[in-house]
């Protein structure tokens, strides 16, 4: 119904982004149409029940894109009680075969791939992220992680048991029931894929709800849900604010699974909504403050771009952002110099434009959090080599900025900064290494650089991390696990790992006859 709208549009040759591409790209839409701006429940758009809208904002600009629904208690209850009526017992969604679950989701994928300009351009407007990121990295995951839950529907398979007595017991994999999932505002259509496709290619039913600053692409994917024939009531999405649409699924009493990413401060929260209703089963994917170690015998121009990537990728909005940078001393101080000069070299501008690297941060309330961070690194002591304020007075851009000389105590080494400020950090010997690295609350990611095998296994083991990367960064697969040591969460998103939370183990045990009666 809406393909009409959108406009065929012409291909430029990529010159740089965050990541080099050397293929063809399709050019941005850069003043998207807005479509989606309601609740979702029942395969239904809806207004709230409030009656109150909510802005969304360009945070390039400042300016609102379009008011949204504001869902609160009264929505998520008919969101839920949609959710839970699809869920029931021999309702057309329990009855579908696994393998529609996957054709179904196969077919949300392609719908995503037919609108993928549209969606990257919407991501961008809502989010700053630069166009070239949203289409290539973003998207790019998004297909391939539908696709990859879309084959494991019909693959999600019990055991066959040998029990003592004259028993016959198997297990069934079967959905929790009604999934709550409240997703954040750094990568607005990978989390909602990350949440949606493991829970939909389980059998479960859904109530998301997308973060308040980043509505508009989770919402369109739910005009694609409805496109794609999902039964009503399966997915239900409820844009809102975080303690009253947020705080009202986490507390539901019909609820069956939560599944929460944001900070670890309001993951805290919901657990103890979890365990205060219904006991609800719960996964977190919660902050981080990375180590990243760079021994001297690494490739250092690997290590360098990697580690910049590493931490200035989306503007720095990465739970997994390696922000604690420790360089041996040998190779510190050019470490230091090149990171800086690469650092000062970043391109910040307008997202759309395909030459622009760093956006703006989400909101002035992250722009004002990173930079009295930069404040207190400047006040400890660091050493500032670039960058150390806002970009530009429009919008919510902050210059790229790279401390060294950081001290493992300052707020700068221990705190989320969420945003584009590098610490680099020295070290003499690698006796203590291990030790000060895993000195966090955090355990999310973790990498090292070096070309000494031994010393790639040991450290790789001995540091205290859901994802260990070596000699690269950042790299994300539909197939491999990912989640965090800690407090950086609980279970664990991606690969069949992240099946596990979408399911209930079921032992069905039968009396076997001992003689033909
Ligand atoms: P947040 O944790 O407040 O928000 C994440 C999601 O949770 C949003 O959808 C929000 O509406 C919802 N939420 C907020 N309060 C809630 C509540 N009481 N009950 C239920 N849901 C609630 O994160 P933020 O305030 O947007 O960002 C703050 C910090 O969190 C960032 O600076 C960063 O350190 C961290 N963060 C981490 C991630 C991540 O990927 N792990 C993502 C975003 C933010
Ligand atoms: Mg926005």
């Amino acid at each position: 119904m809406l393909r009409h709208i959108f406009k065929r549009v012409p291909r430029t040759e990529v010159r740089i982004s965050a990541f080099n591409f050397s293929s063809a790209s399709p050019a941005p839409q850069t003043e998207p149409d807005i479509h989606c701006t309601k609740i979702l429940i029942n395969n239904e758009w809806q207004k709230s029940v409030s009656g109150k809208t909510f802005p969304t904002v360009n945070p390039a600009t400042g300016s609102v894109i379009a008011h949204v629904e504001e869902g609160g208690v009264e929505d998520v209850n008919k969101a839920v009680q949609a959710a839970r009526h699809a869920f029931q017992f021999g309702s057309p969604w329990r009855r579908l075969d696994a393998s529609e679950r996957g054709r179904l989701l196969n077919r949300l994928a392609d719908l995503i791939e037919r609108d993928r300009n549209y969606l990257a351009s919407l991501e961008t407007l809502d989010n700053g992220k630069p166009f070239l990121d949203s289409y290539h990295v973003d998207l790019d995951l998004v297909l391939k992680v539908f696709r990859y839950y879309a084959g494991f529907a019909d693959k999600i398979s019990g055991k066959t048991l040998t029990v003592d007595g004259n028993y016959f017991s198997y297990t069934r994999h079967e959905p929790v029931g009604v999934c709550g999932q409240i997703i954040p505002w750094n990568f607005p259509l990978l989390m909602q894929a990350w949440k949606l496709a493991p829970a939909l290619a389980a059998g479960n039913t859904v109530v998301l709800k997308p973060a308040e600053q980043t509505p508009l692409s989770a919402l369109y994917v739910g005009q694609l849900i409805r496109e794609a024939g999902f039964p009503p009531g399966v997915v239900n999405i409820v844009p809102g604010y975080g303690p009253s649409a947020g705080g009202s699924i986490a507390k539901h009493m019909e609820v069956d699974k939560l599944a929460f990413t944001g900070s670890t401060e309001v993951g805290k929260i919901v657990m103890k909504e979890a365990a205060e209703s219904n006991l609800k089963r719960i996964t977190l994917e919660l902050g981080g403050k990375s180590p990243n170690i760079i021994f001297q015998d690494a490739d250092m121009d690997n290590a360098i771009q990697s580690s910049h990537l590493g931490l200035f990728f989306n503007q720095g909005q990465c739970c997994c952002a390696g922000s604690r940078i420790f360089v041996e001393e040998k190779i510190y101080d050019q470490f230091v110099e090149k990171s800086a000069e690469i650092a000062k070299k970043r391109i910040l501008g307008n997202p759309f434009d395909p030459k622009t690297q760093q956006g703006p941060q989400i909101d002035g309330e992250q722009m004002n959090k990173i930079l009295d961070l930069i404040e207190s690194g400047k006040s400890e002591g660091a050493k500032m080599l670039c960058g150390g304020g806002r970009h530009g007075d429009q919008g919510y851009f902050v210059s790229p900025t790279v401390f060294a000389d950081v001290k493992d105590d300052m707020r700068i080494a221990n705190e989320e900064i969420f945003g584009p400020v590098m610490q680099i950090i020295k070290f003499k010997t690698v006796e203590e290494l291990l030790e000060r690295a895993n000195k966090t609350m955090y355990g999310l990611a973790a990498s090292l650089f070096t070309k000494d095998i031994d010393k790639a296994m040991y450290f790789s083991n001995g540091l205290r991390a859901g994802t260990v990367w070596i000699n690269c960064y950042d790299v994300f697969s539909a197939q491999a696990p990912f989640g965090g040591f800690k407090m950086s969460g609980i279970g664990r998103e991606l690969g069949e790992y992240g099946l596990q939370a979408y399911s209930e183990i079921k032992t069905v045990t039968m009396k076997v006859p001992q003689k033909n009666s």
